[in-house]
């Protein structure tokens, strides 16, 4: 038997706690009988003193287990379960179309994925901007269209991973958002209750990310591979840069038809492309349905080349409800807004920095994201054809267009536009779009 509030003092006091001890206070945080103080009150006593890798599994394996597992092995499925996470973007669309790669590859996806939070896209809200598509299916759906079409994304459940839930509101209002091992054991239970063998984890660096620095990515990145590698499931971080916006465009429904242009071959982003295959060939290396990058790559292009993975999102998409000719009619079902007109700098140069997490802001504002929990959302407005670093603009060349639904919010998205990607007189040097990929042979 154990007390809270002698869990509490022994983190305060920078002790190791038990695997036990760890259980005991995630069960109390499940079933209310620890209260909201002691849970603050150790969220700030791991903050100051940490956890090391053994606590931070404990820690992440009793979260995981206290709601739902989902378990896929009575399904009679012939692949790997395998998924990505990523800790949000501007312009992030990777998920939309490494589903469907992947599934066209052998592999089976149960996404979990979240709405849009602070400044980054969700992956829930694109899907919403599809009629039709449920992004909260009942189960008996869920496993009928990850059997069927190999992939379905959809949104959290109400029974995985309550402990999170409370946790997590918890820390938000207290100042104990982040710490590397509770930031770990968040998001890793939430992924790890979906049941996979295997996970891709991108770690978004730079001016658009979550964490402030490349440091504190990479450490958590290291964190992240430790601790699911500990809890059984193979898991490679990639460090990808989110200096600038990753698509060539932001919002909701214009990032679905860049998602659909991607897997019809109508149109692909370069740095998009990069990032997407780099996560999407070690998920099949990690999931043993390639043997090394060479072949993963190899296979990823042929179904993108073939039609097979742009055939596999229109399955998902009309097994969750969605139109069953989605892909080639993909204009008449998104909404478009009022107004679509260029944005110009003030001068002829180069696009030298953006401020990405500025850009992701004017999405926001125009309608595109939430300014508090529960807004409605306008999919049609957004961001397109936004320059990437090292582009020439000039005076008939703009440095984005701005969807709008009235001149006052173009205005406004015009202006932040300007103010967040700047122009100097010299394209700079060329950035990688992965930095480093961190596997548990790297720990
Ligand atoms: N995202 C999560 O899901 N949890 C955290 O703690 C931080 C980001």
């Amino acid at each position: 038997m154990f007390l809270a509030q002698e869990i509490i003092r022994k983190k305060r006091n920078g002790e190791v706690l038990s695997t036990q001890e760890i259980q005991f206070f995630v069960q109390g945080i499940t079933n209310n009988t620890v209260s909201e103080g002691q849970i603050a009150a150790l969220g700030m006593a791991v903050y100051f003193k940490d956890m090391n890798m053994d606590e931070r599994i404990a820690l992440t394996t009793a979260m995981r287990d206290s709601g739902t597992v989902l378990n896929w092995k009575n399904l009679g499925l012939d692949g790997p379960i395998i998924d990505k996470h990523s800790t949000g973007g501007v312009g992030d669309v990777i998920s939309l179309m490494l589903g469907p790669m992947a599934a066209a590859c052998g592999g089976y996806v149960p996404m979990i994925s979240g709405r849009g939070l602070g400044h980054t896209g969700g992956t829930l809200d694109k899907f919403d901007a599809i009629p039709g598509y449920q992004t909260e299916p009942d189960s008996e759906l869920f496993r009928k269209v990850v059997k069927e079409a190999g992939v379905a994304i959809i949104g959290q459940t109400g029974d995985l991973v309550p402990a999170d839930k409370r946790f997590y509101s918890i820390r938000d209002n207290t100042a104990t958002v982040e710490s590397i091992s509770l930031i770990t054991a968040s998001i890793l239970s939430k992924k790890l209750a979906a049941g996979l063998d295997a996970l891709a984890m991108d770690v978004k660096v730079g001016s658009g990310a979550f964490m402030p620095t490349y440091e504190a990515s990479e450490e958590l990145a290291r964190s992240i591979t430790a601790v699911a590698n500990g809890a059984g499931t193979k898991t490679t971080a990639l460090l990808t840069d989110m200096n600038q916006v990753l698509a060539s465009c932001a919002g909701n429904a214009v990032e679905v038809k860049e998602a659909v242009d991607f897997l019809t071959g109508a149109y692909r982003n370069p740095r998009l492309y990069e990032v997407t295959m780099g996560l999407c060939a070690e998920m099949l290396q990690l999931g043993g349905l390639a043997a090394n990058e060479a072949e993963a790559r190899d296979k990823l292009n042929r179904v993108l080349d073939n039609g097979k993975a742009a055939d596999i999102f229109g399955r998902m998409i009309s097994g969750l409800g969605g139109p069953a000719d989605f892909i080639e009619n993909y204009a008449k079902y998104l909404p478009q807004s009022q107004i679509i007109r260029p944005v110009y700098a003030d001068r002829s140069g180069f696009a030298t920095s953006m401020d990405t997490r500025e850009l992701g802001l004017a999405v926001v504002t125009l309608g595109g994201g939430r300014r508090k929990p529960g807004d409605a959302l306008d999919y049609s407005v957004g961001l397109t054809q936004v320059c990437a670093l090292g582009d020439e603009v000039t005076s008939d060349k703009p440095i984005a267009m701005v969807h709008a639904q009235s001149e006052s919010a173009f205005e406004e998205a015009a202006a932040a536009v300007k103010k967040a990607i700047h122009i100097g007189d010299e394209a700079p040097e060329k950035t990688p779009e992965i930095y480093r990929y961190i596997r548990q042979s790297d720990l």
